[in-house]
């Protein structure tokens, strides 16, 4: 197969007809020039995964770094909602009649690429195992990311053959994995990190990411209120040898910018640094 299939498209539709197999790995391979790609992924949904991923692109484009942003959370791709680029049409330009390659939106000094862009708002993407996991693979490998210092993968939420098959044909760096404080967030965390772990895979976990840690009211800033619990990635943490690269509190800023379409990794406000120290650790991790 070599090229997107997707349920629901917009105008722009790759060639019609059949495509042999050796197609996909003579395809042109955009990530030949990257020197690391990094899944961000995570036990469950709505733990904050594309914000995270999405701000330490952000704050690693701040440090000067060469940054793309893959969004392949087919479940619900917010990259373009999260960067404000959702009404942009990616080029797509055809390699031959099978074959397309695909331009990424270049917003905030990162290079961003979704399944969002070729999806009609509203609409799902309804995909086999199978299917999506080749589609994804084509959105990685068909994108002209150029050269890059960092390629970061928002992966769908959860664990399974889509997550396997696409990380067993790419090369990743490692895993970063996102969690709330909540037991249940962490019991699915380590579903997660056994994925990686899996001799399939056998892929370095970069460390954890505790995204909602705490709140601080802003007339109260000594106090830190535990609302969905503490210690929970800190335990898991220990418990797997990990480094604990961030505890996120919770901001009302990074949810209104989120929907504003403007990453709050450059703000001077917890997260806005919470966001910057990450990517300091990510950087000093991989030197
Ligand atoms: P996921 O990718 O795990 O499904 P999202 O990144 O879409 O999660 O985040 C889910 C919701 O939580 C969004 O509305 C987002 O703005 C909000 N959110 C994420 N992290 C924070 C935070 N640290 N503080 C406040 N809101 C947050």
């Amino acid at each position: 197969m070599g090229k997107i299939n997707y349920s629901a498209m917009k105008p722009v539709q790759p060639a019609r007809g059949k495509v042999k197999e050796e197609k996909e790995t003579l395809a042109i391979n955009g990530m030949k020039g990257i020197k690391h790609v990094i899944a961000i992924a995570s036990g469950k949904g709505g733990v904050g995964k594309s914000t995270v991923a999405v701000n330490l692109a952000v704050a690693l484009a701040l440090e000067g770094y060469k940054v793309g942003l893959a969004d392949a959370d087919i479940y619900g791709p917010s990259v373009p909602i999260l960067t404000g680029t959702l009404e942009i049409q990616p080029r797509v330009d055809a390699i031959d009649e099978n074959v397309q390659v695909f331009e990424p939106v270049e917003k905030f000094g990162v290079k961003w690429m979704s399944i969002g862009y070729f999806a009609l708002p509203g609409q799902a993407l309804i995909w086999r195992g199978p299917m999506a996991s080749s589609a994804l693979k084509q959105l990685l490998q068909q994108t002209k990311w150029g050269e890059l210092d960092f390629l970061l993968i928002d992966l769908p939420p959860g664990t399974g053959d889509i997550h396997l098959s696409l990380m067993q044909d790419i090369p990743l760096t490692g895993g970063i994995v996102v969690t709330t404080p909540q037991q249940v967030s962490v019991t699915d965390v380590e579903k997660c990190l056994n994925m990686f772990m899996h001799p399939d895979l056998n892929k370095r976990v970069l460390g954890l990411v505790e995204n909602m840690a705490w709140f601080t009211p802003d007339e109260l800033p000594d106090k830190k209120y535990y609302i969905f619990g503490k210690g929970g990635a800190e335990e898991l943490a220990k418990k797997y040898n990990l480094p604990l690269l961030a505890q996120i509190p919770i901001v009302l800023s990074v949810c209104e910018r989120g929907d504003a379409g403007i990453p709050v990794a450059n703000d001077k406000n917890a997260a806005g640094q919470a966001f910057k120290d990450l990517a300091g650790k990510l950087i000093s991790l991989l030197a």
